[in-house]
């Protein structure tokens, strides 16, 4: 249930309706718009009694019951598009942004290359992974906590933010440290006691889709980290199992729209992972953009052939050069105002 204020109600009358939902047990969280407050009611659904007891206090313009079992993820009970701000990178604000990056942490020398690299062809974040969750467990594992230190200094020698991947919960507070944003992996993406310690630290977080949930889990995952407190939350959208073993995963497209529709949240895509195959990760990063995504990640690598993982998916940064390129016309094209009555 969201209770939307007059314009001009006053502290008093916001008081009150606050005292009324929590005398009757539930929690809640105040949304300050441009020109008047929202009340979000948190916890299970309310009874008829407040509903109608709320509607008849002072200030109170309108009480809506939220339909979806996400509350503070979804557009109804937040209207306006959050923009989730890492350094003086903006996602979600408009233009669409690029992070690029290595699939794991190799080495020092490797990663300053590929951070430059990336930087010179666009990219305003850099990804890496220290900490991998892979399906073997004889594959490499990534570098640990010699990888945020390289990550770190990256950082330092590009000023590129770092996204990197978290997967326990204990690891969150060490990761944070290092990250500027905090990865939370599709396989993880359920992972729930990581998911609240995420939305306890005051780092962003991405939060990508598992390849075999629905986007109303997906948007429940989000629901976690945004119920403790953490409202940075940027989507990714990675690709879902699908039956067709010509690409690594199904990317699907069709969730950008509908996620933008039903949440307030940005929304990026993962080409990489999404197709597994370097020849698609172009096609499909123009397509995500079409589609209305805020931004991309991309796995790059100056010599695929010797990566130590995802090699196959991963581009030439000459490639992610002219991916850039090619983003702004793509939006320019889409931002028409026929499309734009999307959402
Ligand atoms: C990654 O981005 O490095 C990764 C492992 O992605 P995903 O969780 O989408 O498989
Ligand atoms: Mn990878």
């Amino acid at each position: 249930m969201i209770v939307q204020m007059r314009t001009g109600a006053s502290t008093g009358n916001l008081e009150q309706v606050i005292g009324a939902i929590t005398a009757a047990g539930h929690g809640y969280r105040v949304i300050e718009g441009t020109e008047r407050s929202v009340i979000g009611v948190l916890g299970s659904a309310p009874s008829q009694d407040l509903f109608e007891h709320v509607q008849t206090l002072p200030g109170v313009e309108m009480v809506i019951r939220i339909s979806k079992p996400y509350k503070l993820t979804s557009r109804e009970f937040h209207p306006e598009s959050t923009v989730v701000t890492v350094g003086d990178v903006q996602i979600g604000a408009g233009m669409p942004v690029l992070i690029a990056g290595p699939c794991v942490v190799e080495g020092r020398d490797a990663l300053l290359q590929t951070a430059r690299a990336a930087k010179a062809a666009g990219a305003v974040m850099l990804r890496g992974g220290a900490y991998k969750p892979r399906t073997s467990p004889y594959s490499f594992q990534g570098l640990g906590v010699e990888g945020l230190e390289l990550l770190a200094y990256a950082r330092e020698e590009t000023g590129l933010p770092i996204v990197t991947e978290v997967m326990e919960p204990e690891q969150v507070e060490l990761v944070a440290e290092y990250a500027d944003v905090l990865q939370i992996g599709a396989r993880n993406m359920s992972n729930f006691p990581l998911l609240r310690r995420a939305g306890r630290s005051d780092k962003a977080v991405l939060l990508k889709r598992g390849f075999s949930a629905t986007i109303e889990e997906w948007l429940m995952s989000a629901e976690y980290v945004l119920a403790e407190g953490n409202e940075r939350v940027i989507l990714c959208e990675r690709g879902i199992r699908s039956f067709d073993p010509m690409t690594r995963f199904t990317l699907d497209l069709t969730a950008v729209p509908l996620v933008k529709e039903l949440t307030h949240l940005p929304v990026i895509v993962d080409p990489s992972h999404g197709t597994g195959r370097r020849d698609l990760v172009a096609p499909m990063s123009l397509a995500a953009i079409a589609a209305g995504a805020d931004g991309l990640i991309v796995e790059i690598h100056h010599d695929p052939a010797q990566a130590l993982c995802d090699g196959p998916q991963a581009i030439l940064p000459d490639v992610l050069r002219q991916i850039a390129d090619a983003i702004g016309p793509v939006y320019a094209a889409v931002r028409s105002p026929v499309l734009a009555q999307r959402t």
